[in-house]
């Protein structure tokens, strides 16, 4: 690979149409305001790698919020300001989004003023980011749209397959810098370079990730959860000694290994089959922290700091998950009626952790359910038992129930004989009719 200076012709090849257009339209604008403009961070990274990335990040050396509003009335877009931070995010009508942030230092345009320094402004604003392959920016204004300002070698690392802070505080700057190291190492392949691990591993035993709030320990371990390569990333987070900062219990072993891959197993059979989207990170969150009883998932939530709905919804996702693994482990009796009430009204992530866990011997269990027992209903509805005379009551619901669970077993099988057994339910119960 060779290093590159102007990466016009990469943008335009690596981003649709539309987003190009929407780049050199921000470019000719900021430019008729006075202003420099870049693209920035992570999609800037993506494009020399040429992958996908939509996540366009603008930096504006000025007014980042004035240029964002002009942007918005121009596309008919929608704008929305944070003043404290001078930024601004416009978004189209069908959701697609443009980031706009003020460089974070001021840009000195007297001379008398400040040392000339070029570009001064947006290198100091990549310099205070995490890693050098982040770094880098391409400016969207004047003749060199295209141009690629990389100063601190982010593409040499690209080319080298490295993960390299850019000075030796980093760590101690934003601790959570750890954690995004080991993200972007294992979502790329990437090494961590000899200077940045010994940083890396002095941070850990600093215990520096201790300060980190819970919430950000929270967002770092989804997303890390939610990359393809995750078991990579925990085997990282064990090799550097990192778990212990999420709970002193969290291990990694042979065991969860071989759950994991029952869960590849098993989502990619999922992806084949349906078309709807799993939250993957919520399986796997389940999986890693399988062994915990409630009194250390509080534990473990108070020191995410989530409460509330967020709170609800994990914890109830994964006791549901906790619970299935032990009610399927002690059933006598494998039969349909007795998985989908276990199964059923939990989230299919938390289905199919259950299931990893349960092991590879369960999967046609899970196949069953998903593609058959979840769908099975009474043909017979309340207006039949209406019409058969039996006076509404809370019986229906029993006797739809008891319907649903002899049609899952195979008992009955054809609406006659959901009839008779409807009829048979009422009878027994003494109902008049
Ligand atoms: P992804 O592809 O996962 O979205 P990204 O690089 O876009 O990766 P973001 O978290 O969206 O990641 O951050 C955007 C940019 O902001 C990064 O590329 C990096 O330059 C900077 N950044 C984000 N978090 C930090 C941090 N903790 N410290 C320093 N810089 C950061």
């Amino acid at each position: 690979a060779q290093k590159l200076k102007n990466i016009s012709s990469l943008v335009k090849t690596c981003l649709p149409d539309r987003v190009s257009r929407i780049l050199e339209d921000i470019g000719r604008l900021a430019e008729s305001m006075g202003l420099n403009a870049y693209l920035v961070g992570g999609v800037v990274r993506d494009i020399l790698m040429q992958n996908t990335n939509m996540d366009i990040d603008i930096v504006v050396e000025g007014d980042a919020p004035a240029l964002a509003k002009r942007f918005a009335a121009m596309k008919k877009a929608k704008v929305s300001e944070h003043f404290k931070f001078k930024t601004a995010v416009v978004i189209f009508r069908d959701g697609f989004r443009v980031d706009f942030a003020t460089s974070r230092t001021e840009y000195y345009t007297n001379p008398a003023s400040a040392p000339e320094v070029e570009n001064a402004s947006i290198r100091n604003d990549l310099y205070r980011r995490d890693f050098s392959i982040n770094a880098m920016a391409v400016k969207l204004t004047g003749d060199d749209f295209g141009l690629l300002l990389d100063f601190f070698g982010g593409q040499k690392d690209i080319i080298d397959k490295k993960i390299r802070v850019l000075h030796s505080l980093s760590f101690v700057d934003d601790p959570s810098r750890c954690l995004r190291g080991v993200r972007f190492a294992v979502r790329y392949g990437f090494a961590v370079g000899p200077h940045t691990e010994k940083l890396l591993k002095h941070a850990v035993s600093l215990k520096l990730l201790e300060r980190v709030v819970g919430q950000r320990m929270y967002l770092e371990l989804k997303y890390i959860l939610s990359e393809d390569s995750y078991v990579d990333a925990l085997l990282m987070m064990k090799k550097y000694d990192m778990l212990k900062f999420f709970h002193e219990k969290l291990a990694i072993d042979d065991f969860k290994l071989d759950r994991f891959a029952v869960l590849k197993k098993i989502n990619g059979w999922y992806s084949f089959q349906f078309e709807d989207k799993l939250e993957l990170w919520i399986s796997r969150f389940c999986i890693l922290f399988a062994d915990l009883n409630r009194q250390e998932m509080k534990r473990l939530a108070s020191r995410f700091e989530i409460t509330g709905r967020l709170y609800d919804e994990l914890a109830d996702t994964f006791y549901k998950f906790k619970h299935a693994v032990w009610q399927v482990r002690r059933l006598k009796d494998v039969k349909a009626s007795a998985i989908t009430g276990i199964f059923e009204g939990m989230k299919t992530e938390a289905v199919t952790a259950a299931v990893a866990v349960l092991g590879q011997e369960y999967e046609w269990l899970l196949k069953e359910y998903l593609t058959v027992y979840r769908f099975v209903t009474p043909s017979v509805d309340g207006n039949d038992l209406k019409s058969m005379g039996i006076p509404p009551s809370g019986i229906y619901g029993e006797i739809l129930k008891e319907i649903k669970r002899a049609k899952l077993d195979h008992e009955i099988s054809s609406k006659e004989e959901e009839l008779d057994l409807a009829e048979r339910i009422a009878r027994e119960r003494g109902i008049k009719f």
